[in-house]
């Protein structure tokens, strides 16, 4: 068998990986794809400066009628387990994390078709109310969808009057593969792989600045995963609207999927996903490589495959608990890992701001 050799690393301004060229560096022994990823952090920045959020993740309603095959969260709304809250509650819990050191916070819930836009706004206005320092940071496209069919309007009326509050920035939530043939096997009753881009650029066009994310290691092949990101790509060439690519790995317990996919993807598989995509993001700014989603070695291998983003502290987090992957930490062991793994920490806001940022070491 012969060895795939690395494509030639692009040198001219606009040049980028094509799909062929993708598939090769997907193919690649690890260190040398994350080699060239390095190299391709290294072009982008020139400091090794990692950020981190100090953020919560509360979830409004776990009351969702979309019931993903890859999700433990969900329950039904005549579930013993069923809740939502009321707008207070959730602008309760803000503040609690707030007062611990939250700048950020990462509202999502399932799709539960007795919440309103009116809902919506309640919940907005509770958390500017009660905590007009934080940055909110709410609803996924898939909730935006799901939540404009409920109420027959344009999606762009809904992303519209969400603007208006105030809020300006979308978690890129529930995009999991962006391949139909995939979402119909592990989400059949979610939005498609172009709606969900399509409010992710309707999103930019309004204004907002969004994220977008991956869940893979179920049911996709490696080129499901590039065809992902190149969709991503394009959006971004459209739009320059996503502030940075955020992966993790589907979590089996307790999920309907667990039948067809009962082990995670081995964490080298999450460095592969963080060095191919800032590989082939190239009009991306940051990529994510958090302590959360994988693990903390997993997480320091992506640093040095190409991301210059370690995620949230996470104050709270409910979703992936509930698949038993139920991990905690604080701003002291993130700065550490950081550093152990020879970066500068730095905190950032949800605009992905620097706060207090110190001299960065450079020329490493
Ligand atoms: S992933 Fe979201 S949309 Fe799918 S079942 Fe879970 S809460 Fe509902």
């Amino acid at each position: 068998m012969t060895k795939p050799s690395a494509p030639e690393f692009p040198r001219r301004i606009g040049e980028r990986y094509d799909r062929e060229q993708a598939e090769a560096l997907w193919g690649l022994p690890i260190g040398e794809l994350m080699q060239l990823a390095h190299r391709a952090r290294r072009q982008r920045f020139d400091n090794y400066r990692v950020t981190f959020v100090i953020d919560t993740n509360p979830n409004y309603t776990n009351i969702c009628d979309t019931r993903c095959s890859f999700c433990a969260f969900w329950r039904s709304a005549d579930h013993q387990e069923a809740y939502t809250l009321t707008p207070q509650a959730l602008a309760d819990r803000v503040e609690n994390a707030h007062r611990r050191g939250a700048t950020t916070v990462l509202l999502q819930g399932g799709n539960n078709p007795a919440l309103g836009l009116g809902d919506w706004l309640a919940y907005i206005e509770a958390i500017q109310t009660t905590c007009p320092d934080i940055h909110l940071h709410p609803f996924s496209p898939s909730e935006y969808a799901f939540l404009a069919r409920r109420e027959n309007r344009p999606v762009r009326e809904v992303l519209i009057a969400v603007h208006q509050t105030g809020v300006t920035t979308m978690p890129g939530g529930g995009a999991e593969i962006l391949v139909d043939r995939v979402r119909g096997e592990i989400s059949p009753d979610k939005i498609s792989a172009s709606q969900w881009l399509e409010v992710s650029e309707t999103a930019h066009q309004v204004g907002f600045r969004t994220t977008a994310t991956m869940m893979y290691g179920h049911l996709e092949r490696p080129q499901d995963i590039i065809d992902h990101l190149l969709r991503l790509r394009d959006v971004q060439d459209r739009t320059g609207g996503f502030s940075s690519f955020i992966p993790w790995s589907f979590k089996p317990n307790h999920t309907k999927l667990s039948g067809r996919v009962d082990q995670p993807a081995h964490p080298l598989i999450y460095v592969r996903v963080i060095a191919l995509a800032r590989l082939l993001l190239d009009n991306f700014e940051h990529i994510q490589s958090s302590w959360f989603s994988e693990s903390i070695e997993a997480g320091q291998l992506g640093l040095l495959a190409g991301a210059d983003d370690f995620g949230g502290i996470l104050l709270e987090e409910n979703v992936l608990k509930t698949t038993g992957h139920n991990r905690s930490t604080n701003l002291q062991t993130v700065q550490t890992i950081i550093q152990r793994t020879g970066f500068v920490p730095t905190q950032r806001d949800g605009y992905y701001q620097l706060i207090n940022p110190e001299p960065p070491r450079t020329g490493v």
